[in-house]
């Protein structure tokens, strides 16, 4: 096909496109901020740090998370529990837990590598900082509240989506369609005392279909 006819090819889809997003049969973006496009059920988002049903910290603070990162992005500082209170189930729980958000790539490596799915990572996705500091998670912006909630960065703002918030859970790690085929259809952990609570992933078939 010569120079012309290439042209025409190129100018096809171009205008086939415009015509499809025209008449809304093609809507690619969204009004962000007053709209949101719905997100994978993989979608990585920012990091939270879970606790059990009655309060505990999952975190206990083995530092295997930070081994994992290739971004190097996570500092982990375990202690021991006291005694009398402990703060997770075990000897140790994570004293310090810091992800540096300026490094993260969002591989959730992280997540794979917690021996006791600690760290998961939820559907938000809005950061703004104003200085390096800021970019720095620490335990208080990173681990969920007792009743289950994620601690939002703009709990004031107007904009910011509290529907979604409500659902910020910790993310349900590889269930059964990339797994054992017998565990298909079932939730294979989440344990979280939080709202939000995720079906099951869909199976190979129902995608398809
Ligand atoms: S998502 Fe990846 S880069 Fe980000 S903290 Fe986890 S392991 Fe590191
Ligand atoms: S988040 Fe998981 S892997 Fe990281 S220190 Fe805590 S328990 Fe260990």
């Amino acid at each position: 096909m010569g120079l012309l006819g290439d042209l025409w090819k190129g100018l096809k889809v171009t205008g086939g496109e415009m015509i499809r997003t025209i008449t809304g049969k093609r809507m690619l973006t969204k009004q962000y901020p007053y709209e949101f496009r719905d997100k994978p059920q993989r979608f990585h988002g920012r990091h939270v740090l879970n606790r059990y049903p009655d309060g505990m910290e999952k975190c206990i603070g083995c530092e295997l998370c930070a081994g994992a990162c290739p971004a190097r992005c996570i500092y982990v500082r375990g202690a021991d529990n006291p005694p009398d209170d402990p703060v997770s189930p075990g000897e140790r729980y994570g004293f310090v837990y810091e992800i540096n958000f300026l490094r993260c790539i969002f591989c959730a490596l992280c997540v794979e590598a917690c021996p006791t799915e600690a760290i998961t990572m939820t559907h938000l996705f809005e950061f703004s900082f104003t200085n390096r500091d800021d970019a720095i998670f620490t335990k208080e912006e990173l681990l969920m509240r007792p009743d289950g909630t994620v601690p939002h960065m703009f709990p004031d703002d107007p904009f910011a989506n509290f529907e979604e918030l409500q659902v910020a859970d910790g993310w349900v790690r590889a269930t059964a369609p990339s797994g054992y085929a017998e565990y298909e259809g079932v939730q294979m952990w989440q344990g979280t005392p939080g709202p939000g609570d995720w079906s099951p992933e869909p199976s190979q078939d129902e995608r398809d279909a």
